[in-house]
Order: structure tokens, then C-alpha cells, then sequence
């Protein structure tokens, strides 16, 4: 019986391709590549592998049109990986419906916890829908959802409701990067302006001087910029 979770990466680089095939192999996960993407798409459908790592550039297609495919019949996690650092297209796949990115130079360490928190967040999704680690904690934060509590080295720290709905949203995503579009949606609701925007900003702010010893440096909450924020992953839910 094999019990590892299978990996489909579908990048035309050999030499990064070779890479992360050495790493993943080596940290227990089953491998499988593909160099075009029509060899990818057909991998994918036959294999049903546990997570997809993509590249866009790819020799015969866009990578964002096998995002836009998969996730009409799966919602497997997908991470793209790619040179481009241009923002827009980070944002394109992530609204396409790509779980999260790498910008390549990366390192074995930051791949692996790319990884894990992709599947740990697709398990939550599928096996307990809704439910989510009730505490999230990372060194000196905890977030009590239940009783809507922050702490900050067991002081309670006073969010405002929206503050609060932010650091909840984050947290609860630990480890994701989540869009602006993405987080304003959910905060403000779908019929919201581009003035939101600029509030989520001005509330990000406020939430850095409450949380972080030096707002400059975060420890909890990073700008990923041009695309969103990403809070740290859950110390909870990474001893899973
Ligand atoms: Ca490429």
C-alpha cells in the first residue's frame, strides 16, 4: 500500500524540474513530472495526484490555462512556481484558483512549507468542512476564535470588529497568501469599492502597531507586495 501524497510537477526547466523531484522524493512524497503541458493535463487526469506544482511558462501553453482546466472538474491543490516576479500574474493564478505561489530562486525549506500547508489546508476543506484549529498560535500570538480573544504574551491586546475579522481571516489561512480582492471580499462583502482598498491598508496598519514589537520587521503578518498578505502558519496545526 502507498500512502505517500502524489506530486505532479509540471515544469520545463530540467534543472529546477530535478530539484525539487531530489527534494520531494527525499521527504517522503511520491513524484511525478512532466515537461509540456499537455503532458501535465494528461498526467493530472490520470494520476489524480494529491497537489500540483506549476510552472506558467511553459513550451506549449500558459500555465494558468492548466489551472483554469484542473479546477473545473478538482480543487486539488495547485502551487505555481515561477521566475516571473511580476505581480499581476501572482494575482491572475491565484484568482484563477491556484492555492498559492513560489517565485523561483527557492530553497528545500520554503518548498516543503509551501507543501504541507496546501495540504493541510485542502484536508480541512474536504474532511471537516467549516472546521478549523479552534486556537492559532505562533511564538508570542494566540487567537482564541472561539472566545474572539488575542493575546500577545497572555495580554489581551483590543482589536476593533473589523481588526479582528482581519487577523482571524489571516490566521485562519496561516501560511497563505491571500489577495487583496480576496481578503476585501470577505471582509467588506463582494459589492465593495476601491476605496477598500486603501481602509484595508489603513487597518493593516493598525494591526501592525498592536501585534508587532516592530512594524517595519513583522514576525506575524508579511506584505507580499502587489498581491496580499500572508500570515505566519499556526506552530497548532504544523505539529500535525
Ligand atoms: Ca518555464
Amino acid at each position: 500500500m502507498n500512502l505517500k501524497p502524489t506530486i505532479i510537477i509540471i515544469e520545463d526547466e530540467k534543472s529546477i524540474c530535478n530539484f525539487m523531484e531530489t527534494t520531494l522524493t527525499a521527504h517522503e512524497y511520491k513524484v511525478l513530472t512532466a515537461s509540456t503541458g499537455q503532458e501535465g493535463l494528461s498526467l493530472i487526469t490520470s494520476c489524480f495526484p494529491d497537489l500540483i506544482l506549476l510552472d506558467l511558462g511553459l513550451p506549449d501553453m500558459d500555465g494558468i490555462e492548466i489551472i483554469k482546466q484542473v479546477r473545473e472538474w478538482s480543487m486539488m491543490p495547485i502551487i505555481v512556481i515561477s521566475a516571473r516576479t511580476h505581480e499581476q500574474e501572482k494575482v491572475l493564478a491565484l484568482d484563477c484558483g491556484c492555492d498559492d505561489y513560489i517565485t523561483k530562486p527557492f530553497g528545500t525549506s520554503e518548498l516543503l512549507a509551501r507543501i504541507r500547508t496546501a495540504l493541510r489546508h485542502h484536508q480541512q476543506l474536504g474532511g471537516s468542512m467549516g472546521k478549523s484549529e479552534p486556537v492559532y498560535t505562533f511564538e508570542d500570538l494566540t487567537i482564541d476564535f472561539a472566545r474572539r480573544l488575542v493575546l500577545l504574551k497572555d495580554k489581551e491586546i483590543h482589536l476593533t470588529q473589523i481588526e479582528y475579522k482581519l487577523v482571524s481571516l489571516l490566521a485562519k489561512n496561516g501560511g497563505r497568501v491571500l489577495t487583496y480582492d480576496y481578503i476585501i471580499n470577505h471582509i467588506w462583502g463582494p459589492y465593495a469599492d476601491n476605496n477598500n482598498n486603501q481602509i484595508l491598508r489603513v487597518n493593516m496598519a493598525h494591526i501592525r502597531r498592536k501585534l508587532e514589537a516592530n512594524p517595519a520587521e513583522p514576525r506575524y503578518i508579511f506584505t507580499e507586495i502587489g498581491v496580499g498578505y500572508r500570515m505566519r502558519e499556526s506552530q497548532r496545526g504544523a505539529e500535525k
